[in-house]
């Protein structure tokens, strides 16, 4: 038995058989053939086009059976390049030509194809090398005999161990069978994170060397409530953790309760509990956890799955779908963050020395104005089927804020033209995350109609921590006084508008800063389903007086910590709530 500790990335206890899920790039063999081998070579290039024809039809049946029309269109352009004449030409004339192995001729020809595309000025263009690349380690797994084993593929109820999941790959956690997740890289508000409590998977990250010491079939346990990963327990480790797994499930149900009670203070003051979602398909969850509306919408996983970008009309049917779920309740959608940590090739920037300082979010789509623009007709015409409220992330300077809403008026005035109905009057807000928006909220507060503040960003500017290395992971600290006097600062100038201010990042769900923040002023709470009850059930238990007194003590103090262990002590104490 090896007991392993990370960070407690996504509460819940479970165990299973690990999946050991490491994508490690091909290694392409090159050497000589004599021109009697080219009929041989021709065949084996046969067979595995055959096969991973073979295997995208499966996956574009399953797609369809699942409903995600969306990767059914991409499959089928898989389909189309695996069967092009004009790749099978280029390759044969090629391989007769250099008279090498064919893994290494299929392998040239897919990367020129694909570079030829990634160099194009239009991004519908740059997105298809990304296909290009995908059929061709297809392919070249299928001639190395390598099978390419992707989240979709996996069978059965698993723990997922490995060092990290990009966020396509994350966002596909839902739809398939993992159990758990447990991983080497990431912290509590990386993006593997949010979507693993999103998803309601238990999940530990952070965890050091883990990979070296798992083997695919092994017992593994997570507790993600604890951070902790033990490999094949021992009988004494088993038992205890079922006792505690009970507990959990107990808890769980005593907090349902709390689900559809109004977040209401003894007092009598009302805030209200969001929720955040990154696929339409979280919807119904969010809503059984008694969510009042949507105060995050991640627009950006509509546009990380490999393929190309989503069309216009697909953004509408993912924005309309929200929107009609929610059934006339605020759904606030913030346009495209991509970048940073949420890279995708050909459209971001991959070369950049400081991506989390770069090309993302507000900065890229003010480039990309034609894909901006192309989101924000969507929203508009989203806007008829319910009620709509846009949002632009990573706002640095009041210009960004200028720039991006005079788009949203030239969209408009297109639709006008065009006569396509929309909603004259969509708020428009600005997102609070970087500390020079948070400090100069004054003048942000002038033009915006809300704030929402992303405390997962707001604290790794703040603080200079990267917020998914596990490395630095213990100054990242959203009780540290920077943070919280930006906070502070935040909802006086947006109340001292009269503007409202939600809070969409991971602190808002988090029940230790819930009276904190209540007794800041802050307006709305936005955060993953699971959080809901438990923090009505916190603002509930309150007054606003004594959350106000609660806050202002804490304003005084020095550092994170005395900060954190004071919380907890006057929780249990003076409100009688125990904090997991
Ligand atoms: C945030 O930064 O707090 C936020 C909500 O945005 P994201 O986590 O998607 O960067
Ligand atoms: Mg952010």
């Amino acid at each position: 038995m090896i007991e392993i500790r990370g960070i407690s990335a996504s509460p819940g206890i479970i165990w299973g058989k690990a999946f050991v899920y490491i994508d490690d790039a091909l290694q392409i063999p090159k050497y000589d053939i004599g021109p009697a081998w080219v009929v041989n070579e021709l065949k084996r290039l046969q067979d595995a086009i055959d096969k991973a024809t073979a295997e995208v039809k499966i996956l574009q049946e399953d797609s369809s059976s699942k409903g995600f029309s969306q990767s059914g269109e991409i499959l089928e352009s898989h389909l189309i390049m695996l069967q092009d004449p004009q790749f099978q030409a280029d390759v044969e004339a090629d391989l007769r030509q250099e008279l090498k192995n064919i893994e290494w001729i299929a392998y040239k020809t897919f990367r020129e194809y694909s570079e030829r595309l990634a160099g194009m000025d239009d991004p519908v263009f740059r997105e298809r090398a990304t296909d290009i690349r995908d059929v061709g380690h297809r392919v070249i797994g299928h001639l190395l005999h390598r099978r390419k084993v992707s989240l979709s593929n996996i069978k059965g109820e698993v723990i997922l161990v490995g060092r990290d999941l990009v966020p396509s790959e994350a966002v596909a956690m839902h739809s398939s069978g993992i159990l758990g997740l447990a991983m080497e890289e990431g912290g509590r508000t990386s993006h593997t994170a949010i979507l693993a409590r999103a998803f309601e998977i238990p999940a530990v990250l952070g965890l050091k060397d883990l990979t070296k010491q798992v083997q695919t079939g092994d017992e593994i346990l997570i507790d993600g409530n604890q951070g902790v990963v033990i490999i094949n327990p021992d009988e004494a480790a088993r038992r205890s953790y079922e006792k505690s797994r009970r507990l959990w499930v107990l808890r769980e149900v005593d907090l349902h309760q709390f689900v559809g009670l109004p977040a209401e203070t003894r007092d009598g003051k009302m805030v209200s509990i969001l929720g955040n979602i990154e696929v339409p398909e979280e919807v119904s969850a969010l809503k059984l956890y008694g969510a009042e509306g949507i105060g995050l919408y991640r627009s950006e996983f509509l546009f990380i799955q490999p393929g190309r970008l989503p069309t216009e009309d697909i953004q509408v049917k993912a924005y309309a779908q929200v929107l009609e779920a929610m059934k006339g309740m605020d759904v606030t959608i913030r346009t495209l963050d991509l970048g940073g940590d949420k890279m995708i090739p050909n459209l971001s920037d991959t070369s950049e020395k400081n991506p989390l300082l770069g090309w993302r979010a507000i900065r890229f789509c003010l480039s990309e104005r034609q894909i901006f623009k192309t989101q924000l007709r969507a929203l508009y015409r989203a806007s008829v089927y319910g009620k709509l409220k846009i949002m632009f992330p990573l706002i640095t300077t009041v210009d960004e804020f200028f720039a991006a809403r005079d788009l949203t008026c030239e969209v408009k005035e297109e639709l006008v033209k065009e006569n396509i109905p929309f909603d004259e009057d969509v708020p428009i807000g600005c997102m609070i995350e970087i500390p020079a928006a948070a400090a100069a909220a004054d003048i942000l507060a002038r033009e915006a109609r809300f704030f929402s503040i992303g405390t997962n960003d707001l604290i790794q500017y703040t603080l200079g921590v990267d917020r998914g290395n596990h490395r630095v992971a213990y100054l990242y600290d959203p009780f540290h006084p920077a943070v919280l006097r930006f906070i502070k600062n935040t909802i006086v100038n947006a109340h001292a508008e009269g503007i409202p201010v939600c809070m969409c990042g991971e602190m808002a769900g988090d029940p230790l800063a819930t009276l904190l923040l209540l007794g800041m002023g802050l307006d709305q709470f936005s955060m993953n389903g699971s959080s809901i009850p438990e923090v009505k059930k916190i603002i509930r238990s309150a007054s606003y007086a004594q959350a106000a007194e609660f806050a202002d003590e804490i304003m005084r103090m020095r550092c994170g910590k005395e900060i954190f262990s004071f919380i907890k002590e006057r929780m249990e104490k003076s409100f009688d709530l125990a904090v997991y």
